[in-house]
């Protein structure tokens, strides 16, 4: 089976497309409304994504499509999808600029390459960074011009509710109790949280601001991207907030006065045994916190000679 249905209370469908690299799978959904449903998300552009999509909607009326972040597993096949359908795709304003800079620029690849050597990572090792990134190029299609909408904005009878971190631009859906999260919140895994070339330059600051947002708004459940609807949407905020005060206390306490880098430091959180793909996202992830313990004065920033570097803080040193 290529895709699932599941119908899930108030009329909402939820199709999961298969993905080919971990987690295995991504959800969209259906939202019902008077004139047809909002698709949420078109998962990953694979060669048949057409035709899986064409299976899987079936006899539902498509009025829109909306996209909450331009990673490939869910922007991919947006343009496939709104061919099939007809349907307008709706796309954040900030989301869909950085979706065009990575995804519809030649040159990206080489500005992470160059970053990636900034922040300390061996050059035979940024090219298996670049290439483990640029696996999901041939399958993202995402929509040009879409219709841009921003936090605060409706969507048939649903509120956007902007929630940076995961991605800077990364939009959630709102209506009464029920929150459409995409990857802002996830059951069982810790959303990445990364600093990248270009993105805003607090990601985990902002992450974490989206959390006690998600607390105060206080949704009943919350229907992720990936993992099974999540039931206690606040509980899960808190522990995600625990989680990456206790991720910035750890980093803290790997560093000393010698300067270390990005990647070096990425290597006592995540381990030196990872699988290039896993690599981007732990040294983009060290860096989220890195550039927070900064913001917080536990950490200091240096640059040399084109490396970024950091060292501890030393509080209270009297002399
Ligand atoms: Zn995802």
């Amino acid at each position: 089976m290529l895709y699932t249905r599941v119908e899930l209370p108030l009329g909402i469908r939820r199709i999961t497309n298969l993905l080919p690299t971990r987690p295995g799978h991504v959800h969209s959904y259906l939202l019902p409304g008077k004139d047809g449903a909002t698709l949420v998300d078109t998962g990953i552009g694979l060669p048949d994504a057409k035709e899986v999509w064409a299976a899987a909607l079936g006899e539902d009326e498509v009025a829109r499509i909306f996209i909450t972040h331009f990673h490939p597993d869910h922007v991919g096949a947006a343009a496939d999808v709104a061919e099939l359908t007809g349907a307008p795709v709706y796309q954040g304003t900030l989301d869909y600029a950085q979706c065009e800079l990575v995804w519809g620029n030649p040159n990206w690849p080489n500005r992470i390459a160059d970053w990636f050597l900034t922040h300390g990572v061996p050059s035979e090792i940024t090219e298996e960074l670049i290439d483990s990134g640029d696996v999901y190029r041939p399958f993202i299609r995402f929509q040009p011009d879409p219709i841009l909408v921003d936090d605060g904005d409706a969507l048939d009878g649903w509120e956007l509710v902007a929630a940076p971190g995961h991605a800077d631009g990364q939009l959630c859906l709102l209506k009464g109790r029920v929150l459409v999260s995409a990857d802002h919140l996830l059951g069982r895994i810790s959303p990445t949280v990364g600093l990248w070339p270009a993105s805003r330059p607090d990601p985990l600051g902002d992450f974490l601001e989206s959390l006690e947002r998600t607390i105060e708004l206080a949704p009943e459940i919350a229907l992720p991207g990936h993992g099974d609807p999540i039931v206690d949407p606040v509980g899960r905020a808190r522990e995600l907030i625990e989680h990456h005060r206790e991720r910035l206390a750890f980093t803290e306490s790997s560093l000393t006065d010698r300067p270390r880098t990005g990647y070096e430091v990425s290597l006592d959180l995540f381990g030196a045994d990872l699988k290039p793909a896993s690599r981007r996202f732990a040294v983009a992830e060290t860096l989220s916190h890195l550039e927070r313990l900064v913001l917080e004065d536990r950490v200091e920033r240096r640059e040399d000679v084109g490396v970024v570097a950091y060292t501890a803080r030393q509080l209270g040193r009297s002399f």
